[in-house]
C-alpha cells in the first residue's frame, strides 16, 4: 500500500460495500464469504465502521484532547478530563482511539462488526465489551466468529488487552493484507504526517512517538486459527 493509503489520506485502495461503508478492494470477497457463512449459522453480520479517513480520525483526536468528546477510562466510564495531565490524557485517549494516521481502519482491512438482528429494540449500538461478553446480546456472534472467521482470513487483533489498545471484541481484521500493511507502516511515515498536520498535543505526540508505535501500533494479538 502507498503511504497515503496506509494513513487514510486517500481512498484509492477502497471499494464500496454498502452505503457509507468502504473497505479494501481485496477484502470485499473474503468478507462477503464470511457474511454468507455467518448467515447460514443464523447471524446477520454487519459492519458498523469500516474505512475511516485521516481527517475523521484527526477530528476525533482533537475533539477528545480538547474535551469536546468524553474520554473513557479502562472500565469504559467517562473520565473528568480536567483532572488529567496532558501526558495522562494522551495515553487515556490512545487506549480507545488511534492516533490519526495510525488507525487500522485507514487500511480498509479492519472493521467493527455487529448483528442488527441481535440488538434489542430501541437499543443503539454501543460497541462496548458488555455487548460482546458472556450474557451480552452479541456474545453468540463473537463466539461464532472466534471459532470460524480464521477460515476466511479474519482474526481479532485486540482480542485481549496487552497494555496498549483496549480489548475490542468487535474489531476484526483481514490478516493477509493487514499483516502487510503493518510491515509497511513505519515511524517515519507517521512522524512526517503528525508534523505536517494541525493536531492537538503535537509536540507531546512527537516526543512519545516511539513508545506509541511500539505499544499501540505494533502491539496487536497474534493471529489464531488463520488457515489461509
Ligand atoms: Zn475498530
Amino acid at each position: 500500500m502507498l503511504d497515503t493509503q496506509l494513513t487514510g489520506q486517500v481512498s484509492s485502495h477502497l471499494t464500496q460495500l454498502e452505503n457509507n461503508i468502504y473497505i479494501h478492494h481485496a477484502v470485499k470477497s473474503p468478507f462477503t464469504a464470511l457474511q454468507k457463512s455467518a448467515q447460514k449459522a443464523g447471524f446477520h453480520l454487519k459492519i458498523a465502521s469500516g474505512f475511516r479517513s485521516f481527517e475523521r480520525q484527526l477530528s476525533i483526536w482533537n475533539n477528545k484532547f480538547n474535551n469536546r468528546i468524553a474520554i473513557l477510562d479502562k472500565n469504559e466510564r467517562p473520565i473528568l478530563n480536567n483532572t488529567l495531565s496532558d501526558i495522562d490524557k494522551l495515553f487515556a485517549i490512545l487506549h480507545w482511539s488511534a492516533l490519526p494516521g495510525a488507525s487500522r481502519h485507514h487500511w480498509g482491512t479492519d472493521f467493527d462488526i455487529y448483528d442488527p438482528n441481535q440488538l434489542p429494540a430501541q437499543q443503539a449500538l454501543q460497541l462496548n465489551t458488555k455487548e460482546y461478553d458472556q450474557d451480552g446480546y452479541f456474545y453468540d456472534l463473537y463466539a461464532w466468529l472466534n471459532e470460524n472467521m480464521g477460515e476466511f482470513g479474519f482474526y481479532f487483533p485486540y482480542r485481549t488487552y496487552q497494555g496498549g489498545v483496549a480489548r475490542e471484541p468487535w474489531h476484526i481484521s483481514y490478516f493477509p493484507i493487514s499483516e502487510l500493511a503493518l510491515i509497511e507502516f513505519d515511524l517515519n511515515i507517521l512522524s512526517t504526517l503528525i508534523i505536517e498536520n494541525k493536531i492537538a498535543a503535537k509536540s507531546l505526540i512527537c516526543q512519545q512517538l516511539p513508545i506509541i508505535y511500539k505499544q499501540y501500533i505494533c502491539n496487536v494479538n497474534i493471529r489464531d486459527g488463520i488457515v489461509i
